[in-house]
């Protein structure tokens, strides 16, 4: 009998919870669906591989072809999905330790955000815009084009938003500036700053 190694993430907010910004229409398509494929696909593919019992960090870090890219969209979905908090939470502003980076290497957080959006804008076809840290703890914006991941590049994954097109075709349809603006209003910066702090 073949194990399932690796299980859909529970999201640790409602489903409507993250309205008007991502409907529950999104979400149920782009974590019921969009997501678990990924997780059916890499359990299906890793049987009988050198990956099979590999956290996902190392098999992305590792992996070419269709277990990159199936793992790769897994581990870019976990870190994107648990990042946001509901629309109603008090914590979508940087503060501590994050806010000092961001004012550190970006001048401000207004400043930072124009350049993280026009990264993302700009990104051409499918793929993920990325806020990471180096070795040294400094802050880094990068593109990832299709199942891209910054820790191939030996950064530290922060906070991403998805410019593929099936994360706000239905909300924006092809708006995709106006959906990465709205996003801000739904991350959770608590948990940013723990992904930097670890
Ligand atoms: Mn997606």
């Amino acid at each position: 009998m073949m194990t399932l190694l690796f299980s859909l993430i529970a999201l640790p907010y409602a489903p409507n919870a993250l309205e008007p910004v991502i409907s529950q229409e999104t979400i149920e398509y782009h974590h019921g669906k969009h997501l678990q494929t990924y997780v059916d696909n890499l359990n299906k593919l890793v049987v009988g591989t050198e990956y099979e019992n590999m956290p996902l960090e190392q098999i992305v870090a590792k992996s070419q072809g269709a277990i990159f890219n199936n793992a790769g969209q897994i581990l870019n979905h976990n870190l994107y999905f648990l990042q946001f908090s509901s629309t109603a939470a008090n914590n979508h502003k940087p503060k501590g330790t994050i806010l000092e980076a961001i004012n550190r290497d970006f001048g401000s957080f207004e400043a930072f955000k124009a350049e993280f959006e026009q990264k993302g804008v700009t990104l051409f076809g499918s793929g993920w815009v990325w806020l990471s840290s180096d070795k040294d703890g400094k802050l880094v914006i990068t593109q990832e084009s299709n199942a891209g991941n910054p820790v191939t590049k030996g950064l530290k994954p922060l906070l991403t938003m998805d410019v593929w097109e099936h994360a706000y075709y239905i909300d924006y349809r092809n708006r995709r500036a106006a959906h990465l603006q709205a996003l801000w209003q739904i991350i959770n910066w608590e948990e940013i700053e723990s992904r930097y702090n670890q």
